[in-house]
């Protein structure tokens, strides 16, 4: 196995990188980072300081005094901070999933943003990393480059599953609009849309469990020589 690798993950809504990664990280030791938690804390911090969110300016400043930190337990659970408050289960209430689109289309916003997950990889001999931008802008060089697909049905089912299990109020139909909407949003902002990108292992994970997706994915490391 290599000493250091970087594996860079992109995808639409409720695909499951979240969950590979975290797998990943955990049989390989390397650090996890969920930019969409990043993009997510601060839409909060928005939310809460009723900030104007068409106002890319005032978003920026908040965003300079925001800290955004991730704790990973032993059972794979994930903890996220906003200046030292956890906010792990708010950042995933609906009001904020509807409003985080809105929000990362900023080039600015995106530019911080970026800058900050490079900090966080600095000097880490293993990362995996998640998001929408990880494979074309965040580490275009990275040792393994995955986009995750599934038809839109089966992720907003996925969805609505997580979503129920942390006791939130949601019906399928709102959790099924929200998520076309959102990758609609993602797909066709100006700066740093979702695609995929030329050199990236493309893998469909609509008839998939979690376990053969990672499978896939471990297979694909060893062809790659990473393990
Ligand atoms: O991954 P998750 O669905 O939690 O991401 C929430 C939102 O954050 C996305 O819909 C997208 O608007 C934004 N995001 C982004 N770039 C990333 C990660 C997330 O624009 N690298």
């Amino acid at each position: 196995m290599k000493k250091s690798f970087s594996i860079a993950i992109d995808g639409p809504v409720g695909v499951g990188k979240g969950t590979l990664a975290v797998a990943l990280s955990k049989k390989f030791g390397a650090l996890y980072i969920n930019t969409g938690a990043m993009y997510r804390t601060l839409t909060l911090a928005c939310l809460r300081e009723k900030i104007d969110i068409k106002n890319e300016d005032q978003i920026l400043d908040l965003l300079r005094k925001v800290n955004i930190d991730f704790k990973i337990n032993n059972d794979k659970s994930q903890q996220v901070f906003l200046n030292g408050e956890e906010v792990s289960r708010e950042i995933f209430l609906p009001r904020v999933s509807n409003t985080v689109a809105l929000i990362s289309p900023f080039p600015q916003v995106r530019r911080e943003m970026v800058k900050r997950q490079r900090e966080m990889m600095k000097g880490k001999d293993r990362v995996v990393i998640e998001g929408r931008d990880i494979t074309t802008e965040v580490i275009p060089d990275a040792d393994l480059k995955i986009f995750l697909t599934a038809d839109l049905k089966v992720r907003a089912q996925r969805r609505y599953k997580q979503i129920v299990k942390n006791k939130i109020d949601a019906t399928l139909d709102a959790v099924l609009a929200e998520t076309q909407e959102r990758d609609r949003r993602d797909i066709e902002r100006e700066t740093s849309p979702l695609t995929v990108a030329k050199d990236a292992y493309v893998l469909d994970t609509s008839h998939l469990t979690i376990d053969e997706t990672v499978k896939k994915v471990i297979e694909k490391m060893s062809e790659k020589g990473i393990v």
